[in-house]
């Protein structure tokens, strides 16, 4: 396999402080506190979070998102299986913070872990493993704020949910009359697979699996990010009743994708014949990404 290009140290900290932020600042474990609004709150990671933001929030354009959906929605870029993923996404770590010694994986196989040691079906935990590979986007040389970071529709109105609503004032769709209104391009209730979100991770994730996992494993996979809709209850009026039936689900995934971190990292070599069955499940051979 080709080695991935490299990314610089700034981009690849923007990559881990945008998680830590969502999970300690913007959405703490129910019962532990935010230490004080996100906008002010006192951390080394708070410029590269906002810089991060202004970067997304003013790229994200209806046009920009279109771009990016011809260029990786037609699953030319490689022909990988499941473990080849895993292993490429794992060569994306962040050694720019001598702190952190989550790599990619690990966030992976703590997710999926927590969802086993639950009790929760087979599908669940493998979507708790696989949930963030679509971020081999960042592989071939897409900036973090199109890869990761909260989602959001495009081609209509961005809801003041949506963190860090304020630096939408940069992004050109505002002041263009087809976008700027609360449905824009879209109908009322017209179902989310209707409509355009912003562009990362995981709508280009669920392009790949979505022949192969059943419904609420999708929904997870394609909605995790979407935060203003899955925490904040936005856009209500974009959504059918289908998405209406499936929210519960993404719901019931973000906690394990937020809360997970153990102690004691699980041991991918003494788990991966485990996972290594569970994938032959459900996945072909090699998948086209
Ligand atoms: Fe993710
Ligand atoms: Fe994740």
């Amino acid at each position: 396999m080709n080695r991935p290009p490299s990314i610089d140290s700034n981009q690849q900290n923007a990559l881990q402080a945008w998680e830590e932020f969502i999970e300690e600042q913007v959405y703490p474990e129910p019962g532990a506190k935010a230490k004080a609004d996100y906008r002010n709150y006192d951390n080394p990671g708070r410029d590269t979070v906002r810089e991060f933001y202004k970067q997304n929030h003013h790229g994200q354009t209806f046009d920009f998102v279109n771009q990016k959906r011809d260029t990786y929605l037609e699953l030319n870029q490689r022909r990988m299986s499941i473990f080849e993923a895993l292993d490429y996404l794992n060569t994306l770590v962040d050694d720019s913070d001598p702190d952190i010694e989550l790599d990619q994986l690990q966030h992976l196989l703590q997710t999926s872990e927590a969802i086993r040691a639950d009790g929760h079906e087979d599908w669940f935990v493998l979507t708790g493993l696989l949930h963030d590979i679509g971020k081999v986007l960042c592989l071939y040389g897409e900036p973090q704020w199109a890869v990761v970071g909260d989602t959001f529709p495009v081609g209509c109105r961005f809801d003041e949910r949506i963190v860090y609503h304020e630096f939408f004032a940069d992004n050109p769709d505002t002041r263009d009359a087809r976008f700027n209104g609360r449905l824009g391009i879209y109908e009322e209730n017209c179902g989310l697979r209707n409509v355009k979100l912003s562009w990362g991770h995981d709508e280009y994730l669920y392009h790949i699996f979505k022949n192969y996992l059943p419904e609420p494993a999708l929904y997870m996979i394609r909605y995790h990010s979407f935060y203003a809709w899955h925490r904040e209850h936005a856009y209500d009026y974009l959504c059918d009743n289908h998405d209406r039936e499936m929210l519960h689900h993404v719901q019931a995934f973000n906690p394990y994708d937020l809360y997970s971190k153990s102690p004691q990292p699980p041991n991918w070599n003494e788990l991966r014949p485990y996972y290594s069955e569970l994938i032959n499940k459900y996945f072909p051979a090699k998948l086209s990404f």
